[in-house]
């Protein structure tokens, strides 16, 4: 079999490029080896047992949002439709095992530590605009901000215990290490690239938490995968290239 391209793994990267290529030249021979007998990658939608039967629940990636222009339009042309739910009340637990509960956007903490995190938050939004995101090691701070823990600055800069198991609990799910783990010019340039740490944290217009997509969004590369080219194979890890 003549083949032009081989494209490794069929995760929605893998599938949309399978896809576009298909688009712009259907003469091309493409395949997708996927190691897994899935595909969607870090999608996967399962059905669960939920209040009125089953319903599809996402564990891996599943919000979209319109600062996801690309993903967006995706959906749209394989005929995905989005919904989010805002309405009721949030519940937050926060370091202990104390759960309290609010219906505003502000989360239940005491006002200092309602202060301390807005103080952070200006501090953050500063910092992201000395960050180059096509060359953060360049930027006046790169080598500074190389150098030191997301752990190590956020103690630096908070004062209450409250403002930080908040933002610890809210990075730790977003960036699913701990802070401990990353530095801080990673984390400025990760947030940098989505606009801000409110397009990040927050589920409201224009954020990265927007949409949820109807049916899971394993969907995405379910959709890909049955479209032209169709070209996926499974169960075939890739071990080695030589071209
Ligand atoms: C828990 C979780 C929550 C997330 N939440 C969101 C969210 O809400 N919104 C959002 O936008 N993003 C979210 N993400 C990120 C998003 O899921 C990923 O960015 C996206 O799915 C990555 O797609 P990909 O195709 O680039 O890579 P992957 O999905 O990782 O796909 C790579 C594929 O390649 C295959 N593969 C790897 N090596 C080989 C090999 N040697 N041979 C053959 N096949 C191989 C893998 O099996 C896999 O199928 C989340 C991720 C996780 C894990």
């Amino acid at each position: 079999m003549n083949v032009d391209v081989v494209i490794v793994g069929g995760g929605i990267s893998g599938l949309t490029a399978a896809y576009q290529l298909h688009k712009k030249d259907s003469s091309l021979q493409i395949v997708v080896l996927e190691a897994k007998n899935r595909v969607g990658g870090r999608t996967l939608t399962l059905p669960l047992k939920a209040a009125d039967g089953t319903d599809n629940f996402d564990l891996g990636g599943q919000w979209v949002g319109r600062c996801q222009p690309h993903i967006m339009a995706l959906l749209e042309e394989l005929g995905l439709t989005h919904v989010q739910y805002l309405e009721g009340k949030k519940f937050m637990q926060l370091g202990s095992d104390r759960i309290s509960s609010y219906s505003s956007d502000i989360p239940s903490l005491s006002p200092l530590a309602l202060i301390d995190l807005q103080k952070l938050m200006f501090k953050l939004e500063w910092m992201r605009k000395q960050v180059d995101i096509r060359d953060p090691y360049q930027s006046p701070y790169g080598a500074e901000w190389d150098a030191m823990t997301l752990d190590t600055f956020v103690n630096n800069q908070l004062w209450t215990k409250g403002a930080r198991d908040a933002i610890e609990t809210a990075l730790r799910g977003m960036l699913g290490v701990e802070l401990s783990q990353i530095s801080v010019l990673y984390f400025i340039s990760y947030m940098s690239a989505a606009g801000g740490l409110k397009n990040l944290i927050e589920a409201t217009e224009y954020t990265a938490q927007e949409y949820k997509i109807v049916g899971g969004a394993q969907q995405i590369s379910q959709k890909l995968a049955a479209s032209p080219p169709s070209c996926v194979q499974m169960q075939q890890p890739v071990s080695k290239i030589t071209q």
